[in-house]
C-alpha cells in the first residue's frame, strides 16, 4: 500500500490522478489532498471519497468554506504554505499537479521530507533548475508529463553513457500548419481547442504557442542531465508516440499509446512497476498512419527561446516561465494578442538577460526575479494595451 499526497487534486492531473487511485484502493492511499480553492465543492466531494488525513487550501476563507463538509477525522489545513507543509507530510508519493510557479516550494519540500516526488508541475523544476535537481536523490523525481515519461520508459533500454540524443515530440497544437502572419488574429477560444489532449487553461494555451514545448525541453535537459542542444523538437500531429531516445548506435527507442495522461500518472504513481490494465492500446487491425515534420520556428519561436534561457542559466528559466504566466491571463481577458504573448515574453527575458541575471539560484533569488518578470511582463502589456 503507498500513501499518496496529491498537490492540485481539483485540476485536470488531480481529478486523473485520482480516477486511477479510485480502480487500485488495494494499493494506493490517500493521505493529503490540496487545491486552490477554485473548486471547493469538487474538494469536498475528493475527501468524502478517498477520506484524507489533511485537505490544506491557501486561504483562511477556502479553510472557513470547508468546516463541517468533511470526513470528521480529515483536518484542514490554510496558508499560503499549506500545499508545501503537505508535501512534508511522511508519504510514498506527493504528486505535485499544482500549475505554475506555486509549486517551487511544495516541491522543494517534498524532496527535502524525502518523499518521491511524482512531478506534473514542471514549471517548478524548470525555474528551480539546479535548487531542485540538487535537493532530489538519483531517482527522487518521477516524471508525470506524457513525453519525460516517455523518455524514462526509453531510457530503461540503454545505458546513459549511450544516449545521442533526446527526440521531444509536439503535437503543434490547434494551429500548426498556420505561419505567423495568420497567427495574428487567434482567439483565446481558438487557442483552448486542443486537437489531442484535455488540460487545464495555461497548459491548453502554452500547447498552442509552445511554450509548454519549451518547459518540457529545459524539463527534460534537467531530469535526464541531457545537453540542451542533445534535445531536438519534432512534430507529431497525432500525439501517439510520446517521445523517443535516440542511442550511438543509431537505433531509436520510442514510447506510444493513444493519447491519456492516466498512463504516465499510473505509472508515476507505482514506479518503476506498471499497473495492469490503465489504458487501451493501439487497434492494429486498422491502418495508422504516424507523421512527423520539423518545428516551425519562425511562426512558433517559443522553444528557440527557451532554448535560449536554459543556455543563459540562472534565473532565465523563471524569467520565462512568470512573464508567460502574465501573458497567459492578459491573452484570456482579451488584453494580449496570440503572437504578443511569446513576443512579450521575449522582450521580457532580453531584458533580464541585459541586466544582471542571477547565476546561483536560492528560493529568494528565484521568486524575486518571478516578481521581477510579472511586473515588467504586466507593464509591458498595459503599454501595448
Ligand atoms: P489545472 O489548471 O487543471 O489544475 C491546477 C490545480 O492546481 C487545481 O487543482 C488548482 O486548484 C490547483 N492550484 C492552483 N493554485 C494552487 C495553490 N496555490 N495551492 C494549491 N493548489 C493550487 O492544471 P493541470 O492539471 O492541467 O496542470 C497541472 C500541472 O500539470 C501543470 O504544471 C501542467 O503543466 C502539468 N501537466 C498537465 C498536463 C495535463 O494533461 N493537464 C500534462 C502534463 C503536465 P483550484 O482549481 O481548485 O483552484
Amino acid at each position: 500500500m503507498r500513501d499518496i499526497v496529491l498537490l492540485g487534486s481539483t485540476g485536470s492531473i488531480g481529478t486523473q490522478t485520482l480516477e486511477v487511485i479510485d480502480v487500485h484502493r488495494d494499493q494506493f492511499r490517500v493521505v493529503g489532498l490540496s487545491a486552490g480553492g477554485g473548486n471547493l465543492d469538487l474538494l469536498v466531494e475528493q475527501a468524502q471519497v478517498f477520506a484524507p488525513d489533511v485537505v490544506a487550501v491557501p486561504t483562511p476563507s477556502a479553510a472557513a468554506a470547508l468546516h463541517g463538509r468533511l470526513p470528521r477525522h480529515t483536518a484542514i489545513w490554510s496558508g499560503p504554505d499549506a500545499s508545501q507543509r503537505l508535501a512534508a507530510l511522511p508519504c510514498d508519493v506527493v504528486l505535485n499537479a499544482i500549475t505554475g510557479a506555486a509549486g517551487l516550494e511544495p516541491t522543494l519540500a517534498a524532496l527535502a521530507a524525502g518523499n518521491s516526488l511524482a512531478l506534473a508541475n514542471k514549471e517548478s523544476l524548470v525555474i528551480g533548475g539546479a535548487l531542485v535537481t540538487s535537493a532530489a536523490a538519483p531517482g527522487q523525481i518521477i516524471a508525470v508529463d506524457s513525453e519525460h515519461s516517455a523518455f524514462a520508459q526509453a531510457l530503461r533500454a540503454g545505458r546513459a553513457d549511450e544516449v545521442r540524443r533526446l527526440v521531444l515530440t509536439a503535437s503543434g497544437g490547434p494551429f500548426r500548419g498556420r505561419s505567423r502572419a495568420e497567427l495574428a488574429h487567434v482567439t483565446p477560444e481558438q487557442a483552448l481547442a486542443h486537437p489531442t489532449w484535455n488540460m487545464g487553461r495555461t497548459i491548453t494555451i502554452n500547447s498552442s504557442t509552445l511554450i509548454n514545448k519549451g518547459l518540457e525541453l529545459l524539463e527534460a535537459a534537467l531530469l535526464y542531465g541531457v545537453s540542451l542542444d542533445a534535445i531536438e523538437v519534432v512534430v507529431h500531429p497525432s500525439s501517439d508516440v510520446h517521445s523517443m531516445v535516440e542511442f550511438h548506435d543509431g537505433s531509436t527507442i520510442a514510447q506510444c499509446s493513444p493519447p491519456d495522461m492516466k498512463l504516465p500518472i499510473a505509472l508515476a504513481l507505482n514506479w518503476p512497476e506498471r499497473l495492469p490494465g490503465v489504458c487501451r492500446g493501439f487497434d492494429w487491425s486498422r491502418p495508422i498512419t504516424w507523421s512527423f515534420e520539423p518545428l516551425d520556428s519562425e511562426a512558433f519561436p517559443a522553444v528557440e527561446l527557451a532554448r535560449r534561457c536554459g543556455h543563459a542559466g540562472g534565473t532565465a528559466p523563471a524569467v520565462y516561465n512568470a512573464a508567460n504566466e502574465v501573458c497567459v491571463d492578459a491573452f484570456c481577458a482579451g488584453r494580449l494578442s496570440f503572437l504578443g504573448i511569446v513576443d512579450t515574453v521575449a522582450a521580457v527575458v532580453d531584458e533580464h538577460l541585459a541586466g544582471a541575471a542571477a547565476a546561483v539560484l536560492s528560493v529568494e533569488v528565484v521568486l524575486a526575479a518571478d516578481a521581477w518578470a510579472r511586473r515588467r511582463a504586466a507593464e509591458l502589456i498595459g503599454g501595448a494595451a
